[in-house]
C-alpha cells in the first residue's frame, strides 16, 4: 500500500481573497497511509487549505489530485465520496442523534454493529446508545474523527483536533491518531496551530507561513529549519 503514488498532490495551489494571497503557490505530496503535520502561525493558511482541498473553495488556482486523480470541479460530498474527508475546526456534532446514530449518519456506509462497537472503543468513544447531548466536547471530537475513520477515507484531514480538548484526552487523541494509517489505511493530514500533538504525531511536517509554504519534510528537518525557527519565533 505504500509503493509510488501519494494519495495526496498539491500542485501550485492558490487563494486570493480580495487583495489578500491567503494561498500562495502551495506544493506538496502526502505519501498513502502516512502523516503528515501542517503547521504554522495563526493567519497562515491552514483553514484555508484544508476548505480548498475539500471543495468548499472551488475557484482556486492550482491543482489538486487525489491518488492522481485531478478533483476539479468536484463538490465536498462528490471528493468524500471519492475517499477524501475532513473535520472541522468548530464542533458541528448534532446533540440530538446518539453516538451510533451519528456514526452512521456521517460514514454513510453499511457498517456492521460490530464495526461500529470496535471503533468507539478503539476510540475511547461512550457507547453506540449514548446521546451526543450527554457527552462532552473533548468527547465528541473522539465521536467525529471515529465516524470520519469508518467511513473508510483514503485521506483525512483534521483542522485542529486538539482543540478545546485537556491534556488528558489531548494524549489520548494522539495515540490513537498515530495507529490509525496501520489499522485503517487511512493518510492523515494534521492541521494543528499548537506544536505538542503534531510533535508526537506526525512524522513529516509541512509549515505555512503568510500562504507560502516554508518547509516540508522529514519532521526533525523541518523543525531545524532556519526560516521555521525564525517564523515561530515571530522575529
Ligand atoms: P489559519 O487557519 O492558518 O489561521 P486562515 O486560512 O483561516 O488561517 O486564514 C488565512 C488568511 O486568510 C487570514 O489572513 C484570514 O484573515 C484570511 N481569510 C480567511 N478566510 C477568509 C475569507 N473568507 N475572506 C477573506 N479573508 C479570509
Ligand atoms: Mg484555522
Amino acid at each position: 500500500a505504500l509503493s509510488g503514488e501519494p494519495v495526496l498532490t498539491v500542485e501550485h495551489l492558490t487563494v486570493q481573497f480580495g487583495a489578500l494571497k491567503a494561498l500562495d503557490d502551495v506544493s506538496f505530496q502526502v505519501p498513502a497511509a502516512s502523516i503528515m503535520g501542517l503547521i504554522g502561525p495563526n493567519g497562515a493558511g491552514k483553514s484555508t487549505f484544508v476548505d480548498a482541498i475539500s471543495g468548499f473553495l472551488p475557484k482556486h488556482g492550482g491543482r489538486v489530485l487525489l491518488g492522481g486523480r485531478d478533483l476539479a470541479g468536484l463538490s465536498p460530498t462528490r471528493r468524500a465520496r471519492r475517499g477524501l474527508r475532513r473535520t472541522f475546526q468548530q464542533d458541528r456534532v448534532p446533540p440530538l442523534l446518539t453516538v451510533g446514530g451519528y456514526v452512521r449518519f456521517v460514514a454513510r456506509r453499511r457498517l456492521s454493529r460490530a464495526d461500529i462497537d470496535e471503533a468507539l472503543a478503539f476510540f475511547g468513544c461512550p457507547p453506540a446508545r449514548a446521546r451526543l447531548s450527554s457527552v462532552d466536547v473533548g468527547t465528541r471530537r473522539l465521536v467525529e474523527v471515529a465516524a470520519n475513520v469508518l467511513a473508510q477515507p483514503r485521506l483525512l484531514i483534521l483542522d485542529e483536533p486538539a482543540a478545546g480538548l485537556s491534556h488528558e484526552e489531548h494524549l489520548a487523541l494522539a495515540a490513537r491518531l498515530r495507529e490509525l494509517p496501520a489499522r485503517y489505511g487511512v493518510a492523515l493530514v494534521i492541521i494543528e496551530h499548537d506544536l505538542d500533538l503534531v510533535r508526537s504525531v506526525c512524522p513529516m511536517l509541512t509549515v505555512l507561513n503568510f500562504g507560502q509554504v516554508l518547509a516540508t519534510g522529514p519532521q526533525d528537518e523541518v523543525l531545524a529549519n532556519p526560516d521555521v525557527v525564525r517564523a515561530y519565533m515571530g522575529e
